[in-house]
């Protein structure tokens, strides 16, 4: 990854996402870059009020995105999982 893919990236977020429960695009500011793994890369998408986690896997030129609604409480949960994360995807997305 290098910083012009981050920016490629964060372009495909405001072009092609909305928040699901507002319809609003998101912008640079609302996206942040939570974690990444090898090529996945987890961003915390911020809308007002409204929260999704946007996971992003790059291969090669190809950008794939994946997002789900949160709640802040998860968010704070995932990040801390990622933050501790030993390559267990089924344990970090796992609902509770
Ligand atoms: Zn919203």
């Amino acid at each position: 990854m290098n910083s012009n893919q981050l920016r490629q990236i964060y372009l495909e977020i405001q072009n092609n996402l909305r928040c699901t429960q507002c319809g609003r695009a998101y912008v640079a500011k609302n996206i942040h870059l939570r974690g990444t793994l090898k090529n996945i890369y987890f961003f915390q998408l911020n809308c007002e009020g409204h929260s999704a986690f946007a996971t992003i896997t790059v291969l090669g030129q190809q950008i794939n995105i994946s997002t789900e609604n949160v709640s802040t409480d998860d968010l704070l949960a995932l990040h801390e999982q990622l933050t501790n994360f030993n390559g267990n995807f089924k344990k970090v997305f796992k609902k509770t």
